[in-house]
């Protein structure tokens, strides 16, 4: 009653309207309002030591639901509506969702806020507040063009703070703008996501897309994440990017820090600070910086204390991912920091001789992983397979001088957002099955093993699935103008366009579905192939990939004689929210990187949280999967991570061969520059992806690509019977307990925090 009370009295002032009258729009603005007020009475979490989670990425999504399930109130807000004759569902739908973020390792940082604070942990997001996020993805002309997503609004989650400071680049200055976003633990109390704006950033630079004067610092730092980097400028953009969210950090640890009283001579013992991949690197040699400058430290004070104090997480072993700048480039955007590294430089040099411990090779480029790595007192990778590569292979220099600081942290996803939020028909199944235990403590997800032999339970749990597909069916017919049979099976592949993730791989798959169907070989099921995935604006061969998939769409959809039995789906600006509509929907998860170049991965556990069934390769956090639920429950196939890294020593994959041995693959390799395939799409971009794909093949698509339509074929096959899916839907869920990102951020708490 309370609520209803306090929205109409809100949606009165603010519009002059009852309920009844507003609009879904102003409903929202209503809504926003009166949460925000609720997150701000909140308890703020506190204790005597905090952890700073830096992050140039937040891919936090939509806030709506998500506050209100933390909050409690979302089912009770639901009635109120319904009773004013509007839906809570369309309401969220008027929320922009911010795209602060990348991918997994953004979406990451979220996860992990949401963790800490379910956990009553006293932790808070630091970050850049991008007023046109990553850019938002439009397909024309069965490309991808980049537009600014404008996602930001007059009344949005944002609160803006009194907090405010000078950063120096060099000679010139510029002052920033603290805005907080609440952040609520499930039903516990409040920490924040700091997102720092620049006061003069001008968002008149932009012109056209997303182009803009990349050289204008002092107006266009806080525009985009990531501008393109494929040239100097960029480059340089980023390193002003990365040193502007560190220098803004530092002061606001430091002040908060000495608001509490604390001798910054014991700093570790009150704050924790993670660095989030290499990007805020910077905040090691800006710390000491100030501490020497203005505190009175000596260099060796200084060093130690912010040693103790920093810890670094290892996202990737690209070797293209782990950032070297010129010295040059920091010389020019932020001179002042240049003698401290150079010190940190000269003391690693002093006690280590190793050429690949250094932290300024013999090119004069700064290798920012080393900085965190010798500056720091942790490094964790992401996953067990991935700590291990880092440990024996990537990072074995240091792993040998410093065996005691690495750790292994396997991912985990925030079970509020990608269960409770993103699919209620399951959530309440589960708590009508095996009690609402699993909602606090995910490894009561196990309990839903006893039914394994419940034809209700089994039954019900496929009956939430068909009902997610027919949601989405239904959206996609809206927003793709594609229709989907619910009755096919459901196969996705959504996250960023990259060749390891190899896009490509499945790409021919269904052209060789396609082929065979045309052949006159009918599969007894229709199957839906969906993807979604933005390439990098400066990533050639990945926007080619996207093309090649809007073509293998294009003609798939429009071929009558196959698309009673097949269809494609790339859907067009794939982010958070349309995950948390595609995940509850899939049947069969790819996730089919090539082994030991996916660190993690996140989205193979939203899937298997969701009943959908794994098809993997022995990569990331797919082996975990895999030891989990055993043999019978996942479909593995591919070459391993050693012969892989076998393959990259010896310089011997040669993607013709798998070609010029295969008639299949030679088959659909070749449907590239076929006639239907030229009439539908661009020339110079598929006969570039096909060179590639022959002549270079970084990524060994083709490596695997037998034994994947083999295993891919199998698991179809086994769809068909049914109980037995079933069955593996099931047992997938009840083991996903231990990818709850509550589970990781215990463990970096109990390792690395310590914060009690
Ligand atoms: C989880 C998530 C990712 C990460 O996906 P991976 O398959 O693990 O790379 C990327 N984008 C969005 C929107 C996500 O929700």
């Amino acid at each position: 009653m309370e609520l209803e009370k306090r929205l109409s009295e809100l949606t009165g002032k603010m519009f002059g309207k009852t309920m009844d009258a507003c609009t879904d729009a102003q409903l929202y603005q209503g809504i926003l309002q009166l949460t925000k007020g609720m997150l701000a009475d909140k308890k703020e979490i506190m204790g005597n030591k905090k952890v700073y989670y830096l992050s140039m990425e937040f891919l936090i999504g939509k806030l709506l639901s998500n506050n209100l399930i933390n909050l409690g109130i979302y089912d009770e807000m639901e009635e109120v509506l319904e009773r004013h004759g509007k839906k809570l569902s369309a309401i969220e739908e008027m929320e922009p969702e911010p795209s602060l973020g990348n991918g997994g390792l953004g979406r990451l940082a979220a996860c992990f806020l949401d963790s800490i604070a379910t956990l009553g942990l006293p932790g808070d997001g630091i970050g850049l507040n991008y007023h046109y996020g990553l850019f938002q993805q439009v397909f024309q002309d069965r490309l991808q063009k980049a537009e600014k997503n404008e996602w930001m609004e007059e009344n949005s989650w944002l609160t803006k703070t009194g907090i405010s400071y000078e950063v120096a680049f060099g000679e010139e200055k510029v002052t920033s703008i603290l805005y907080d976003i609440d952040v609520i633990g499930y039903h516990n109390g409040r920490n924040k996501l700091h997102l720092f704006d620049l006061k003069s950033v001008d968002e008149s630079l932009v012109k056209k897309g997303i182009s803009f004067d990349k050289r204008a610092v002092t107006k266009n730092l806080t525009l985009f994440l990531y501008p393109d980097d494929s040239d100097e400028a960029g480059n340089l953009l980023r390193i002003y990017q990365e040193y502007f969210l560190c220098a803004n950090a530092a002061r606001l640890i430091l002040k908060e820090l000495e608001e509490k009283g604390c001798d910054l001579r014991r700093m570790a013992e009150h704050a924790a600070i993670q660095i989030n991949d290499t990007h805020p690197t910077f905040i090691i040699p800006e710390l000491i910086r100030i501490l020497t400058l203005e505190k009175g430290f000596t260099m060796d004070e200084a060093v130690q204390v912010v040693s103790n104090t920093c810890a670094y997480t290892n996202h990737t072993i690209l070797a293209e991912a782990l950032e070297k700048w010129p010295l040059a480039y920091i010389e020019k955007a932020v001179p002042q920091i240049v003698p401290i590294i150079k010190e940190l430089n000269t003391r690693v040099a002093e006690k280590y001789k190793e050429s690949r411990v250094q932290i300024i090779d013999g090119e004069n480029r700064v290798h920012m992983a080393h900085i965190a790595i010798h500056y720091g007192y942790s490094i964790n990778g992401v996953a067990e397979i991935h700590t291990d590569i880092l440990k024996n292979t990537e990072l074995n220099s240091f792993y040998r001088i410093y065996p005691d600081r690495f750790h292994n942290m396997t991912n985990g996803i925030t079970f509020r957002r990608w269960l409770l939020t993103c699919n209620r028909e399951l959530a309440g199944l589960l708590t009508d099955t095996i009690g609402k235990d699993y909602q606090t403590n995910a490894l009561a997800l196990e309990k839903l093993l006893e039914k394994k032999g419940d034809m209700v339970v089994l039954d019900a749990i496929d009956g939430v699935k068909r009902q997610k597909k027919a949601e989405l069916s239904e959206f996609i017919r809206k927003a793709e103008g594609v229709s989907l049979d619910t009755d096919a099976i459901f196969d996705i592949q959504v996250k960023r366009l990259h060749e390891y993730k190899r896009q490509q791989m499945n790409a021919l798959y269904i052209i060789h579905k396609y082929l065979e169907i045309k052949g006159g070989k009918k599969p007894v099921r229709p199957m839906a192939f969906i993807f979604g995935a933005k390439a990098a604006p400066a990533y050639v061969i990945a926007q080619d990939i996207i093309h090649l998939l809007l073509v293998i769409a294009e003609i798939v959809n429009h071929d009558p004689e196959v698309s009673p039995y097949m269809k494609v789906v790339m859907v067009e600006n794939y982010n958070v929210s349309y995950a948390e509509k595609l995940i509850p929907a899939c049947d069969v998860s790819e996730q089919i990187s090539l082994a030991s170049k996916e660190a993690s991965g996140t989205s193979n556990m939203k899937f298997m949280l969701n009943g959908a069934v794994t098809l993997g390769t022995r990569d990331g956090a797919n082996v975990e999967i895999h030891e989990l639920v055993g043999d019978e429950n996942i479909y593995m196939f591919g070459k391993d991570s050693e012969t892989v890294i076998g393959h990259y020593a010896k310089g011997d994959y040669a993607a013709r061969e798998y070609y010029e041995r295969s008639p299949i693959i030679h088959r659909a390799v070749d449907f590239l520059l076929g006639d239907m395939a030229m009439r539908v799409g661009h020339e110079e971009n598929l006969k570039r992806l096909y060179r590639e794909l022959l002549e270079k093949d970084w990524f060994m698509t083709l490596l695997d690509l037998e034994e994947y339509i083999k295993i891919k074929d199998k698991m179809f096959a086994d769809y068909e019977d049914r109980v037995k899916w079933k069955k593996m839907m099931l047992v997938n869920i009840a083991k996903a307990g231990y990818f709850s990102s509550d589970r990781t951020i215990e463990e970096y708490n109990r390792k690395i925090w310590k914060l009690r």
